[in-house]
């Protein structure tokens, strides 16, 4: 049995889509300050993020990974939204993330493109697949703020 699909409106499902076709920041950095993976495995996702953080700011930041659509224009979305801003920021977003997703929380402006991802959030079993790539980001804070 395969997992069910959510229920998006064209224009969202148009974007998810773009991403999983053509993903933001694909790739690995030469000389990340911090390397971080996960993994989903209800769904089989897999994630590798690397930050290049310096003075409280992600300068760089790149991923790789398999799994289902969900789980990797998430992580797409997040290098799209993160790269440049400051740990502060990262930080806000992904509490905004966590709201929208666990707790059904309209998003705000500061999500952008990730509000798209809000049908997810209906579906319990795929909320794993769109935050496994904001769990390992948590991952990367933490051990930036020296966690
Ligand atoms: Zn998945």
């Amino acid at each position: 049995m395969t997992a069910p699909e959510p229920q998006f409106d064209d224009f969202y499902r148009e974007l998810i889509l773009d991403h999983f076709r053509r993903p933001r920041n694909r790739g690995e950095l030469a000389d990340p300050t911090h390397r971080l993976e996960g993994v989903n495995p209800v769904c089989g996702d897999e994630i590798q993020l690397d930050l290049l953080i310096k003075a409280g700011q992600i300068d760089d930041i790149a991923f790789t990974g398999s799994g289902c659509s969900i789980s990797q224009c998430s992580a797409s979305m997040l290098t799209e939204r993160l790269k440049g801003r400051s740990v502060a920021e990262a930080a806000k977003v992904l509490s905004g993330v966590r709201a929208m997703l666990i707790e059904g929380t309209p998003p705000g402006p500061d999500l952008g493109d990730l509000e798209s991802l809000e049908g997810v959030a209906r579906l319990p079993v795929r909320v794993k697949c769109a935050l496994l790539s904001w769990n390992v980001l948590q991952d990367g804070l933490n051990s930036a703020a020296g966690a």
